[in-house]
């Protein structure tokens, strides 16, 4: 019988996995199952895409139900995996059947964290899915007010959004400023400067202590003692690795599915990708996750390719960007072990370079108009890959083409 390989979750990475198999020539038994109704779908866009009418709203997919059977690719729609044998080499399904596999990749995403002390409410909204997208849009188009908790990327990119459709909107951010988990406190001031210009009340360093749902309307008590009152509320406060089934089947787990650098969990037969898993460079070493697009982009290629025998070490750099108001918000690597910052001032946009202490480039952002800093950043995406030690002065110059550091080799 032709070898079988199980894919748990059809979103970004499992659904570009499956597809990458079969790109690298892959020909025996694939199956993807899928959670979720409906062709897979990328995570609803908010920041790239302006509150148009209902109806044009509509899921982007990842693949066709035609590409899928095209590439013979067995594809589960609305169907849970509930559970993986181990021993017995199968996944069973809520439907009540099984698949068997030789090889199982888990790509089963993350789910927004609750907002504990908030009761479920049609007014207290939180956003992952389609169908989430669709509410808060529907409620954005007839709300006057918005209450956003939590100021990271979706909170930031959706009081934007909201404000930019007129309503009054009103962020609160646990943590003393915006966008701590992605980019440096410069220019995460900068966006914050912007969204107060535009009339955002952003709200750092106080949490919600209680919240209220009367049916017309959301009361928020926070730490400092006061009542915010909005239309409705939008809970944006972080995700949480979807791990139940790993954990049920035994696999190690630690700030996500535990894998190493061949993106192998603690059975060498299951891989894991994406939002779900966090990978463990060596004993004791920190384990570390990513929730981009890019990540479950580049992580699904690599397992693709060390399900079929590669063993390269995973090392891509991970990179976002995020539109608000007319400012485009770009991040690349990673901003742990930082021990110095350069700035570079180009026109139209606003670097920093993160150096570690041998010098090595570890991260960049930036904040502009449009495709300001587009370029720059791309150039520094391959300057950290290639674990460069720029001269900051080099850096600062905004003279300088730093496409001239990758041919140097610095
Ligand atoms: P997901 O896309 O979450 O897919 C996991 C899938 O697995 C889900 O469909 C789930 O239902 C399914 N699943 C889970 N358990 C099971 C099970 N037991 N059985 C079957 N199926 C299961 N990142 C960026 O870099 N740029 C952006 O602009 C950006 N915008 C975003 C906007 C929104 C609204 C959201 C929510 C996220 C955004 N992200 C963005 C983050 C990015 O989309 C995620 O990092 C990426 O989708 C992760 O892909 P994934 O396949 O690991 O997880
Ligand atoms: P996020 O970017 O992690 O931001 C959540 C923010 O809420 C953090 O600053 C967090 O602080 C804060 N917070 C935590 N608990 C809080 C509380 N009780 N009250 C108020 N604030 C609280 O997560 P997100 O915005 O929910 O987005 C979800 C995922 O989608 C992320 O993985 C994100 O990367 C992804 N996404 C990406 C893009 C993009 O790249 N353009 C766009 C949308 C979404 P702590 O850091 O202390 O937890």
């Amino acid at each position: 019988m032709s070898r079988s390989i199980v894919i748990i979750g059809a979103g970004e990475c499992g659904t570009r996995a499956a597809l990458a198999l079969r790109q690298h020539g892959f020909d025996g038994r694939l199956t993807l199952v899928g959670g979720e109704a409906g062709e897979p779908y990328e995570r609803p866009p908010l920041s790239k895409e302006p509150l148009g009418a209902d109806e044009t709203f509509r899921p982007q997919p990842i693949a066709t139900n035609a590409t899928l059977s095209g590439q013979d690719i067995t594809y589960l729609p609305a169907t849970r995996a509930v559970s993986i044998d181990r021993g017995g080499r199968f996944v069973a399904l809520d439907a009540g059947g099984r698949v068997a596999f030789d090889q199982l990749l888990l790509a089963t995403g993350a789910v927004p964290r609750r907002l504990t002390v908030a009761p479920p409410s049609g007014r207290c909204l939180y956003l992952r899915d389609f169908g989430e997208a669709r509410a808060i849009r529907r409620r954005l188009l007839q709300a006057s007010s918005l209450l956003v908790i939590g100021g990271g990327l979706i909170g930031l990119e959706l009081a934007a959004l909201a404000r930019g459709a007129g309503l009054a909107v009103t962020v609160v951010e646990a943590m003393p400023r915006l966008l701590r988990r992605n980019v440096c406190a410069d220019i995460a001031g900068i966006l914050a400067r912007a969204h107060a210009d535009a009339g955002v009340v952003i709200r750092c360093d106080v949490s919600v202590v209680a919240f209220e749902d009367d049916r017309a309307s959301v009361r928020a008590t926070l730490s400092t003692g006061e009542t915010l009152a909005a239309d409705f509320a939008v809970v944006a406060i972080g995700v949480v690795p979807e791990t139940g089934l790993a954990a049920a089947g035994g696999l190690a787990i630690d700030n996500g599915i535990r894998v190493d650098g061949r993106l192998r969990t603690s059975d060498p037969g299951i891989l894991a990708a994406g939002d779900c898993c966090a990978i463990t460079a060596g004993e004791g070493g920190a384990a570390v996750r990513c929730e981009t697009w890019s990540n479950a982009h580049d992580q699904a290629h690599f397992v693709a390719a060390a399900m079929l025998g590669s063993d390269a070490r995973y090392d891509a750099v991970p990179w976002f960007w995020s539109d608000q108001f007319d400012l485009t918000l770009r991040g690349a690597g990673r901003q742990d072990g930082v021990a110095a910052s350069v700035s570079r001032h180009t026109r139209g946009a606003e670097m920093r370079f993160h150096l570690g202490a041998d010098g090595r480039l570890l991260a960049a952002s930036a904040i502009g108009q449009d495709d300001a800093a587009a370029r720059d950043m791309l150039v520094s995406r391959r300057l950290i890959a290639a674990g460069a030690t720029p001269a900051p002065e080099q850096l600062r110059d905004a003279t300088f083409d730093l496409k001239a550091l990758l041919r140097s080799g610095a």
